[in-house]
């Protein structure tokens, strides 16, 4: 599975001093071996073999106790770049990011109608090859992690089930490995954003965390014991087709009554349409605004929408018990109004008092958190203590 310069990570010691070096950086060899246990000579001759492999530079700047400052380490962040993809059903956004997470350069390209599998993987050869060609040495880049909407079937690397652009069985993984010569992994986009905020959001690494993407579908991620859960099938985060009324609409599904048809930003536009008179809205912003400017059906009506969502992850609260929920998607940009109906319903349906004042924080990573996650799948190879090869 893993080949080019992920391969240079074999030992698990190897893993753990560098996750070691990323988390606590300028950190010197004394300090390593005290935190992790391992041995003085162990960490010396592996910190050796990642300064030979380029994934770790030294650097004088530790404090001076009297003698000679210590020799710090730190990730040689520039000597190796990640491209993380965003596939939704608009358009294809493209990253490239150094060691560090950092995003360098930016791209995105929007699809052609009608689209089919070819074209899907024409437009995303089409945004990746640009990203490639910002850095001059081609073996720099060390994978490419993609998130795609709807069901994937992350060991193939296979999109199954792409709804919002109704399409199936679409060889992403092998297509682009084929291309590129390069490593690459592919996670649903709302499974993605749980592992981009659990890698570089700002509620730092939990055991276990829960978060829930409002755009155009509904969809989560969930972290459960320090890692992503897909369940046998990769269904798992399919939280939209949460059924909230068995005789509300029919869901894009099949079933009827889900989540998703009260809380995604294109059945937000039908509800209101049907909900509010006088007015003919074409996007979910055009309510948010309107309520920003004080038009009280338009409150009223997000308000009860938070209150739809917050009977939504009361389910899932109950089901998971994470220990802190996050927020995203477009949707949540109207959190103004709906955040506070949320805590309410959660406050007073919550089984027991922590239950009721569960976490549940608005992403501040926004759009990016997606394909930065898709960054992180490949960081993971790289700096995860526990490797799954
Ligand atoms: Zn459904």
């Amino acid at each position: 599975m893993l080949r080019g310069n992920l391969q240079l990570m074999k030992s698990v010691n190897k893993s753990i001093i560098l996750n070691k070096i990323r988390q606590e950086q300028p950190i010197s060899r004394a300090e390593i071996a005290k935190q992790t246990k391992l041995t003085r000579p162990t960490v010396s001759t592996i910190v050796k073999e990642l300064i030979n492999e380029k994934l770790v530079t030294e650097s004088v700047l530790g404090e001076s106790q009297g003698g000679r400052k210590p020799t710090m380490l730190l990730i040689k962040k520039d000597s190796f770049y990640i491209i993380g993809i965003d596939a939704g059903p608009r358009s294809i956004k493209g990253v490239l990011c150094n060691l560090a997470g950092e995003q360098l350069h930016h791209i995105m390209e929007s699809y052609q109608h009608p689209i089919t599998n070819e074209s899907f993987l024409s437009l995303l050869i089409a945004t990746i090859q640009p990203l490639i060609d910002k850095i001059s040495t081609k073996g720099k880049v060390i994978g490419i992690g993609v998130a795609m909407h709807g069901v994937v079937n992350v060991e193939t690397g296979t999109s199954l089930f792409a709804p919002l652009l109704d399409l199936k069985d679409i060889p992403i993984m092998e297509v682009l490995e084929h291309t590129f010569a390069l490593p690459v992994k592919v996670e649903n986009d709302a499974r993605a954003m749980a592992l981009g905020e659990s890698w570089f959001g700002a509620y730092g690494q939990q055991a276990s965390m829960l978060a829930v993407n409002f755009g155009n579908g509904v969809g989560a991620g969930f972290i459960l014991n320090d890692d992503l859960y897909h369940g046998p099938d990769s269904l798992a985060g399919e939280v939209g087709h949460m059924v909230i009324d068995i005789h509300g609409e029919r869901c894009a599904c099949g079933s009827y009554g889900c989540l998703q048809t009260f809380a995604s930003a294109p059945s937000i536009v039908r509800r209101a349409n049907s909900e509010i008179d006088g007015y003919v809205f074409t996007s979910s912003k055009e309510v948010y605004e309107l309520a920003l400017q004080g038009n009280e059906a338009c409150r009223t009506f997000l308000e009860r929408t938070g209150e739809i969502i917050g009977i939504g992850l009361t389910n899932l609260l109950h089901i998971i018990n994470p220990e802190i929920l996050i927020l995203g998607g477009g949707v949540m940009k109207a959190e103004r109004f709906m955040l506070p109906a949320i805590h309410n319903i959660i406050q007073n349906r919550s089984l027991t008092p922590s239950g009721k004042n569960a976490t549940i924080v608005i992403s501040e990573l926004g759009d990016s958190a997606a394909r930065l996650g898709a960054v992180a799948l490949i960081l993971a190879e790289v700096f995860d203590p526990v490797l799954k090869v």
